[in-house]
């Protein structure tokens, strides 16, 4: 079922996001703007959340999220989030994935360089338990969350739609996203059919960490 996504690191509403993306269009009709996309799990860290299989008979089992990317749930088991939810585990194991990191700090440094232009978190987890404590997680380790929005969409295919609204409400002229999970790079790449003027680029990022060429559409 998918869930409405909600926009939980940014404060701002939804009427001073209109005029604002007015004046964007405004600034960037010549200079041209990019959003930059950026996954969590995997991919800005390294997290120790799992996801549980509930077995009808009680017993349990965990996955890695690498593990359920590709695991198929007979008829007497299901799927428990409940790790994923969880800010303080969340706050408490995440680890920086060093490249990358260093990757959404200097794209933040620069974002002023090119006017319009927009960093963002999207992660297929759905809302944790305590925002606060998430959100600072990442500020802990020195990202500036005053410049970067997070949105927690609760599932992988709800990735697209979020990415395409936000294309659609900008003036962009390129589009990256960062992402361990090859289909959410396939369907990032598939709005190029829509968006035929805008330059897409999917960075695949290895277990390593190491960030490849990106897949440009
Ligand atoms: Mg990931």
């Amino acid at each position: 079922m998918p869930k409405p996504t909600r926009d939980i690191g940014s404060r701002t509403s939804s009427k001073a996001v209109s005029l604002a993306s007015h004046q964007q269009k405004q600034l960037t009709q010549n200079t041209g703007s990019a959003l930059t996309i950026f996954d969590i799990d995997d991919t800005l860290f390294r997290t120790f959340a799992r996801v549980e299989v509930r077995h009808k008979h009680g017993h349990r089992s965990e996955l890695t999220p690498t593990e359920f990317n590709s695991y198929q749930l007979s008829h007497d088991e299901e799927f428990d989030f409940t790790q994923f939810q969880d800010a303080r585990l969340f706050h408490a194991t995440s680890k920086p994935i060093e490249n990358i990191w260093k990757t959404a700090q200097n794209t933040l440094d620069n974002i002023g360089k090119r006017p319009g232009s927009r960093v963002v978190i999207v992660t297929a987890r759905q809302d944790l338990d305590d925002t606060e404590l998430f959100i600072d997680t990442f500020r802990k380790h020195g990202l500036d969350m005053d410049k970067i929005s997070v949105h927690a969409v609760g599932g992988a295919s709800n990735k697209k739609p979020l990415i395409r609204e936000m294309l659609l409400e900008g003036s962009f002229t390129e589009a990256r996203l960062f992402d361990d999970y090859h289909q959410n790079l396939l369907d990032f790449l598939s709005l190029k059919e829509e968006m035929p003027h805008i330059t897409f680029k999917a960075f695949p990022v290895a277990h390593s960490g190491k960030i490849s060429k990106p897949i440009i559409s």
